[in-house]
C-alpha cells in the first residue's frame, strides 16, 4: 500500500480538493494524509493568541471569518444537498469545539487542540467529497493512533499496533483519509508534530505499515536545485539518496520537513516528491540511491547564531571541548556546525532559548563572541572526499561573499558556510551560477 500527503495548499481551495479526490480515487487502495487547508493553522495560532490575551470578541470575530469561509469552500464543493448539509453540520462541529475553548483560562493544551482543528475539517470534506462521488473512503483518526512518548518523540511501537488495529477496523475501505500533524503526547493530550508536521505523519506511517512507497504531493516538480523563493532559474533534481534529502530538509529545503526522511530511511522506503499542479511530472525520487560525483543542491537556514571561544591556555587540553559541548547539553540547545583551531572554536546554534546562560558558563573557558544573524548555506551531492575540485568548485563560488565559517568532511554529502543573512540570496544566487549553470560540469 502507499501512502499519499498532500500538503495545504494542494488542498487550499474546493477546486483543489476536487483535483486531489481525482488523482486518489483510481480504485487503488491507499492511505492518504492531509494537511489543514492553506492558511488555516495559521489563522488557528492567530485565535489563540487572542485568546491567551483574553479578547474572545477579537477570537470570535476571526473563526466567524474562517466558518464563512469554509461555509463558502462545502458549497462550492458538494454537489447534492444532501452531503452540503452533512459536510455543514460536521465542520460546524468543529468550530464550536473551537469556540468552547474561549475561556478565562486558555492554556497550551487549549491552543494544541485549536490548532488540531484545521487537520480535522479538511479531512472531513474531503471525505465526504470522496463518498458523494461514489469512492470508498474512511477516516482514519489520527488521534487514535499517532501518539508522542515521554521525550516527545514518535512512540513507534504504539503507532504500529494501534494503526494496524485502525486499520483492521474497517477492511474493506480503498481510500483512508488521515489527519497529518496532529496526535496525542504520552498522556493523551492532543498535541502535534510541530509546524509543517504532516511530512512526518506521512512518513512514520509508511514506516509502521511497511509501505511500497511514501509521496509527498506539493506544489512544486520535486525538490529544486536551489531555494525558489530567493533563487531564478532552479531546476528539479529527479533522484536524491536519503541522506541528502535530510541534509537540504534540515538545512531549510522548505519542501521536506526535517524530520520527515529518518523513518522511511530507516524502513528503506522510497520518498517521492509530487506536484499537485502537474500530476505527470516526474518529481523527484528519494532513494537508498547514491548518484557518484554529483552535486545536487543548495539549501539555506535562517536565524543562526554564531558562538566562538577563544582560550589559547586551555583548547589543547584535552578535555576542553567536552566541557564546550556540556554546556550547551545542559541548556538543551543543539549544536549544527563546528570549526576548531589552536585557540578557539566556533560553533552555531539556532535555537537561542538559553543564549545568555549559555555564554555566562563559557566565559569560564575564554573570550567569548556572538555573531547574530547569521545563515547557514548547505551545498548537498556527492562530496565524498576523494572527488576532486568539488570543495573548491563551492568555495570558488563564495569568491565575493564574506564566510564566518566553513564545514567540510563531517559527511560524505556537505559543505556548510556561515554567512551573514544579509549575503544569503547572493550567496545562494553564486552557488547556483557556479555549480549548476549549463557550462558547468555538474
Ligand atoms: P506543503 O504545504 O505542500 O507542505 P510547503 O510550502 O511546506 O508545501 O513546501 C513547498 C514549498 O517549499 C515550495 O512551494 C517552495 O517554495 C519551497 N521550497 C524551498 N526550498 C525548496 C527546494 N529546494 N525545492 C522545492 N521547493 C522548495
Ligand atoms: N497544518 C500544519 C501547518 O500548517 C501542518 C502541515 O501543513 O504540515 O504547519
Ligand atoms: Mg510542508
Amino acid at each position: 500500500m502507499k501512502v499519499l500527503k498532500f500538503g495545504g495548499t494542494s488542498v487550499g481551495s474546493a477546486q483543489r480538493m476536487k483535483d486531489v479526490a481525482k488523482l486518489i480515487n483510481d480504485g487503488e487502495r491507499k492511505i492518504v494524509v492531509l494537511s489543514a487547508m492553506s492558511g488555516t493553522t495559521n489563522t488557528l495560532v492567530e485565535i489563540s493568541e487572542y485568546l491567551y490575551r483574553k479578547n474572545t470578541e477579537g477570537a470570535n470575530d476571526i473563526v466567524n471569518r474562517l466558518e464563512n469561509k469554509y461555509r463558502r469552500h462545502i458549497d462550492e464543493l458538494f454537489s447534492t444537498e444532501e452531503y452540503k448539509q452533512k459536510a455543514l453540520e460536521q465542520v460546524k462541529t468543529y468550530f464550536d469545539d473551537i469556540r468552547a475553548h474561549a475561556k478565562d483560562f486558555f492554556t497550551l493544551f487549549d491552543e494544541k487542540a485549536v490548532l488540531a482543528e484545521g487537520e480535522l475539517i479538511s479531512t472531513c470534506m474531503m471525505n465526504l467529497y470522496l463518498q458523494e462521488c461514489g469512492a470508498s473512503s474512511v477516516i482514519l483518526p489520527a488521534l487514535e493512533y499517532m501518539r508522542t512518548d515521554k521525550n516527545a518523540e514518535p512512540d513507534v511501537a504504539y503507532i504500529r499496533e494501534k494503526l494496524r488495529e485502525q486499520l483492521e477496523l474497517q477492511p474493506d475501505a480503498v481510500i483512508y483519509i488521515t489527519q497529518g500533524f496532529i496526535c496525542r503526547n504520552a498522556y493523551g493530550e492532543i498535541d502535534n508534530l510541530q509546524r509543517g508536521g504532516s511530512d512526518y505523519t506521512a512518513s512514520l506511517i509508511g514506516a509502521a505499515i511497511k509501505a511500497e512507497e511514501i509521496q509527498i504531493w506539493t506544489d512544486i516538480d520535486g525538490m529544486h536545485n536551489n531555494d525558489p523563493r530567493f533563487v531564478e532559474h532552479t531546476a528539479p533534481v529527479r533522484n536524491l539518496q536519503f541522506e541528502e534529502a535530510a541534509e537540504l530538509a534540515y538545512f531549510g529545503a522548505k519542501i521536506l520537513h526535517p524530520t520527515c526522511i529518518q523513518p522511511a530511511k530507516f524502513a528503506n522506503i522510497p520518498v517521492r516528491l509530487l506536484n499537485t499542479m502537474d500530476p505527470s511530472a516526474p518529481g523527484t525520487l528519494i532513494s537508498n540511491e547514491t548518484e557518484l560525483h554529483k552535486i545536487k543542491a543548495v539549501a539555506a537556514k535562517d536565524n543562526i547564531t554564531a558562538i566562538k571561544i577563544k582560550s589559547g591556555r586551555m583548547l589543547l587540553a584535552y578535555g576542553f571541548l567536552r566541557k564546550v559541548f556540556e554546556i550547551f547539553e545542559s541548556f538543551h540547545t543543539s549544536i549544527d556546525m563546528v570549526c576548531t583551531s589552536e585557540v578557539g572554536v566556533s560553533v552555531t546554534i539556532d535555537n537561542t532559548k538559553h543564549l545568555n546562560e549559555i555564554l555566562d558558563e563559557l566565559r569560564k573557558f575564554g573570550t567569548v563572541t556572538v555573531d547574530q544573524d547569521m545563515c547557514i548555506v548547505c551545498v548537498v551531492g556527492d562530496l565524498d572526499w576523494e572527488n576532486l575540485g568539488f570543495e573548491a568548485k563551492a568555495v570558488e563560488a563564495m569568491r565575493e561573499i564574506p564566510v564566518r565559517m566553513i564545514s567540510y568532511g563531517g559527511s560524505n554529502y556537505n559543505i556548510s558556510f556561515l554567512v551573514r543573512q544579509e549575503d544569503k540570496k547572493r550567496a545562494l544566487q553564486s552557488l547556483s551560477d557556479v555549480l549548476f549553470s549549463a557550462n558547468s560540469a555538474n
